[in-house]
């Protein structure tokens, strides 16, 4: 898909969002949506990617009618069979990519490897493999629903691409 096309849709849903939003009174927001709004604004992200974020974990990106986007076939979204498919005992934890440093159990592989979001999934990130992170069980753990390495220069690539495809859905 051509990067400037999604930029359009991905602003005219930014654009739905606020009004959206405008039209709720501030005792409807879901009390779990809320925590994960606190989470992101806390995080003080970009003008770039705290809109991305938002837009992320929003109840609307999931939801219409009531029914969840999760379950639409179109998005993929949760029931991908591939995420936890074809992981090695010889790949290599990806601690690095989201802190910076080397897994120093690479080596010894003490913990076996285990398919991680990088973008968390408590904060609406996809069961896709381009928000796949591969981590040892301890570094998995360790990382937990922290999201302060993501890499929002090459991920939004998918979210664009699912922005897009909830555009057309919801029209
Ligand atoms: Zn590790």
């Amino acid at each position: 898909m051509k990067i400037s096309s999604s930029v359009k849709v991905y602003e005219k849903y930014l654009e739905y969002l606020l009004n959206y939003s405008k039209q709720l009174d501030p005792s409807d927001f879901d009390k779990v949506w809320m925590n994960k709004y606190r989470e992101v604004i806390d995080a003080k992200l970009t003008t770039f990617t705290l809109p991305l974020a938002l837009a992320l974990i929003h109840p609307d990106f999931y939801y219409k009618n009531g029914e969840s986007f999760h379950n639409n076939p179109q998005l993929n979204w949760k029931k991908n069979n591939n995420f936890k498919n074809g992981i090695l005992r010889t790949n290599k934890c990806q601690f690095i990519k989201c802190s910076g440093y080397e897994c120093i159990f690479n080596k010894s592989r003490e913990y076996k490897i285990e398919a991680d979001h990088f973008w968390p999934n408590s904060l609406g990130g996809p069961t896709i493999l381009a928000n796949r992170l591969l981590l040892c069980s301890f570094h998995n753990t360790l990382k937990s629903n922290s999201f302060l390495n993501f890499d929002w220069n090459s991920v939004p690539s998918w979210l664009f691409n699912q922005l897009e495809i909830i555009y057309h859905l919801k029209r």
